[in-house]
């Protein structure tokens, strides 16, 4: 790791460097600490590559009306700098897309982050060159680059998920995915507005379009068990307690299951009397946020019984909301179990169904059969529209990785080697991809956490590996096969021990035609997981193989 950087005079007449210790894909959350970490804090050389005209990820693209976090906004953020942590000021419990983004923008500046991120060019390929032991990276925009180090701060969530529906080209009226929507705003005001997808992100914005469209008729596939988000601005007096509290707040949310600030009842549902689960579950209910998922009994997520306690306590919740009993029965899920799917958060989703100007579609009972230049026709008749709005989600965890043509040892494939489901050691390599980290990656923790807090632990875990390959002469590292297997077997066997993996969800990639279904992330828990980490990292990097340049293992 020389830290040397060979320049080249590009085709924009540009000097720009083409030799780096490190490439960093992605300029989110993950991104930008990953290159805070590496160049500031040890020295590496560095460049990021962000398809995107800005920093931020995933809060530079959702830019739908309603987009905000379900993260308690005072640890949604990087616990890493005492000084970051003291003085942002958040003003609302849950905030607000654009509040995220300047937060994100704020941190790029303060660690003088913006001049080693290439904005708006995509990665397209990365060869791992066996004879020099680098990876050679390619983008959209002509760079061809070299790093000992490949960091996928792709994003779980980052490749948008538009369906193949017949006719969709056809459509003569505005078009958006809540995932790439336009930055100047859109106004629905008059309009007639068909929304597709009520999953998390399309309960937020049905809600705000239903307010502001002449009329909108959402399109659901799959009910969903949607409770309160419970948002509300926070005054001087709370901020200055969280703000002497870091150090147990993050002492908690960095070993607790999820990286949120939820902790189990400490008991399984059936040593409660009914009126003590009433009283837990309206409480949870009242309050707002993942109480009743990840603040519940401890076994809703593995008892069937204790689940359908649960299940049945939120669905008799929609029914007192919803006035049309039919619609109410539309809205009910009752071909999943409560917190099986990712629970969605909403701020009177089920009463928009009470206005004139809202329709619900339930397309299991009528299909939508075609896109039409004017609409969407099911098999019930036509529906005509002004907008489309696709609230279709992602291909999410391992669609970041297959967009870009990634090749390890021998030319193979990343995309060839998870056809059957993603292999990974710990979520954070793959055997045969060396010096390739995967930051929050597939069997990783990932999605199911407080996902800033899980960033953390990666980023610093990848960086004091380097750190001991630098200290050590190693240049190369990748998981043993023997370890890899073992993890994703113990990843799916975790998975398979609670009720989620029965659930047609996108954390089994069943939202995406010919995904093999195997559940994506790590259902272990962030604390255990963690401490896993560290456990490996203490037993000499147990289940990695190092090298250095002579061909030495080590
Ligand atoms: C609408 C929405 C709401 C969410 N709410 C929460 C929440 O409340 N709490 C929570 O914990 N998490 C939430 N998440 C998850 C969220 O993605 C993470 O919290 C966090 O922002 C992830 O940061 P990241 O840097 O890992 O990924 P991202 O923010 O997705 O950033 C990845 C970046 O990589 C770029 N990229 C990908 N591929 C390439 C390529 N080939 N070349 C160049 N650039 C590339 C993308 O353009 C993107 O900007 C939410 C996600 C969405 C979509």
């Amino acid at each position: 790791m020389s830290g040397t950087q060979q320049d080249q005079r590009q085709a924009d007449g540009v000097e720009r460097a083409t030799d780096f210790d490190a490439v960093i894909v992605g300029a989110g959350f993950s991104g930008l600490y990953a290159l805070h970490n590496l160049r500031n804090e040890m020295g590496l050389s560095a460049r990021v590559y962000e398809a995107g005209d800005g920093v931020g990820g995933t809060w530079y693209w959702n830019r739908y009306p309603g987009a905000r976090s379900d993260t308690s906004s005072w640890i949604y953020c990087y616990s890493f700098d005492e000084g970051l942590l003291q003085e942002w000021q958040w003003s609302e419990r849950y905030p607000q897309l654009q509040e995220v983004l300047s937060y994100l923008e704020h941190v790029a500046e303060r660690f003088d982050l913006n001049r080693d991120i290439q904005l708006g060019t995509r990665v397209t390929a990365a060869t791992f060159d066996e004879e020099t032991e680098r990876w050679e990276v390619r983008t959209d925009k002509g760079d061809v680059v070299s790093a000992r180090f490949l960091i996928a701060a792709l994003g779980a969530l980052s490749a948008a998920n538009l369906p193949d529906t017949p006719g969709l080209e056809n459509f003569t009226g505005d078009r958006y995915h809540t995932a790439e929507w336009p930055h100047e705003g859109v106004d629905f005001t008059g309009k007639r507005v068909g929304l597709i997808g009520t999953g998390a992100t399309g309960i937020q914005v049905a809600t705000e379009i239903a307010e502001q469209a002449d009329h909108l008729t959402v399109f659901q596939r799959t009910p969903n068990y949607a409770v309160p988000l419970g948002n509300h601005p926070l005054d001087a007096e709370f901020r200055r307690w969280y703000k002497e509290n870091y150090d147990e707040i993050w002492e908690q949310v960095r070993h607790n299951f999820s990286g949120h600030d939820y902790e189990p009842i400490g008991k399984p549902l059936q040593e409660a009397t009914p009126e003590e689960r009433e009283r837990a579950f309206q409480e949870r209910y009242d309050r707002g946020g993942f109480g009743l998922w990840l603040g519940n009994y401890d076994d809703i997520l593995v008892s069937r019984e204790a689940n359908g306690t649960v299940s049945e306590w939120v669905r008799e919740r929609i029914a007192e909301r919803v006035d049309d009993p039919q619609t109410a029965e539309r809205l009910t899920p009752r071909d999943h179990a409560f917190g099986t799917k990712r629970v969605p958060l909403e701020s009177g989703y089920y009463e928009i169904f009470n206005r004139d100007n809202v329709e619900l579609v339930d397309v299991k009972e009528a299909p939508i059969e075609e896109i039409t230049p004017t609409g969407v026709r099911t098999k019930d008749g036509e529906h005509e529209f002004d907008a489309l709005v696709f609230a279709t989600g992602f291909d999410a965890m391992t669609g970041p990785y297959n967009k870009i043509d990634i090749r390890g040892r021998g030319g193979q494939l990343l995309r060839d080697k998870w056809a059957e489901g993603p292999r990974t050691y710990l979520g954070l390599m793959s055997a045969d991809f060396s010096n390739l980290f995967a930051i929050t990656g597939p069997q990783s923790p990932s999605v199911l956490t407080n996902v800033p807090v899980a960033i953390e632990q990666h980023v610093e875990w990848i960086s004091d590996l380097i750190g001991h390959m630098r200290d050590s002469g190693l240049d190369v590292v990748e998981p043993t096969r023997e370890a890899e297997d073992g993890w994703v077997d113990h990843s799916q066997e975790v998975a398979h021990s609670t009720l989620l993996p029965e659930s047609a969800t996108w954390y089994m990639g069943a939202n995406i035609p010919g995904k093999p279904q195997v559940f994506l992330p790590y259902l272990g828990g962030l604390g255990p997981y963690r401490q896993k980490c560290d456990e490996v990292a203490a037993n000499g990097y147990e289940g990695f193989a190092f090298a250095n340049r002579e061909g030495t293992s080590v």
